[in-house]
């Protein structure tokens, strides 16, 4: 099925090769921009549910797979927890029942959305959307959310095609000169636009909850020269577990 000027919503970088699959956690980040590969949370947007790698085709069954890239998914935990090692039979297989994917499937090819619901229109949607439950409660809160974001973001790009399609030849003389130097303006920034929101939206789906600690050596190593002095430390006062209050009395006069 095809469906034209939609493609995959995730794009693979060249990444080195790693031996241990771990290692490729930053570049599966920023590649799945931050966002679950099956029901597309944001990292942000998850509110304390952890982010795990997925192996797509599940280490049991494609043990060779194991640390290869393009067999591996930036998940959110409850998503990877319902998918487990759950992989389609032969039969089931052989009637198209497979789990989606960003990077190489077209979303809207394999589902449509509608009143906050998400309808499967493939046996790789209905499959997923079934295993996965992504009609869950909370997709659909953050699809609510989500939809709102949109329409405010849409009445923003109206106004600037509007902007954009003024006829310049019935703007008064007078001030002809500076709306089109405003208006040459406004359209040398749009063209550069289109990178400088990418990456701003890219990095609004990520939590820095989930980013390292580049301090985190240094803390932990501290740490364990603190743990290790404790013995050679001089005896430090103990305070009273429940003082007395102490009774001020005022100085005495000599009379
Ligand atoms: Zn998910």
């Amino acid at each position: 099925m095809s469906n034209p000027g939609i493609g995959p919503s995730v794009l693979r970088s060249e990444v080195p090769r790693f031996s241990d699959y771990h290692r490729y956690r930053e570049h599966l980040r920023l590649d799945f921009w931050f966002s679950c590969a099956y029901c597309t949370i944001a990292e942000v947007e998850a509110r304390g549910v952890g982010f795990q790698i997925d192996h797509h085709k599940p280490r049991k069954s494609s043990p060779e797979l194991l640390n290869e890239y393009s067999n591996l998914m930036w998940t959110c935990e409850l998503c990877n927890r319902r998918k487990l090692d759950t992989t389609p039979g032969p039969a089931e297989s052989a009637r198209g029942f497979r789990f989606f994917r960003p990077d190489e499937d077209a979303f809207a090819d394999h589902f449509a959305l509608a009143a906050l619901e998400l309808h499967p229109q493939t046996p790789v949607g209905l499959y997923t959307e079934q295993v996965l439950q992504l009609n869950r409660e909370q997709l659909r809160r953050l699809r609510k959310l989500r939809s709102r974001l949109y329409q405010a973001q849409a009445q923003v790009a109206e106004g600037l095609r509007s902007l954009s399609r003024v006829r310049i030849d019935q703007i008064p003389p007078s001030v002809r000169g500076k709306a089109q130097s405003l208006m040459n303006r406004l359209r040398e920034r749009t063209m550069g636009a289109g990178e400088a929101l990418r990456e701003a939206l890219r990095d609004s789906c990520r939590s820095e909850l989930l980013d390292g600690d580049p301090s985190q050596a240094e803390q932990a190593s501290k740490r364990r020269a603190f743990l290790q002095s404790l013995q050679a430390l001089p005896e430090l006062p103990v305070p009273h577990a429940n003082p007395r209050p102490t009774v001020r009395r005022p100085p005495r006069r000599d009379r």
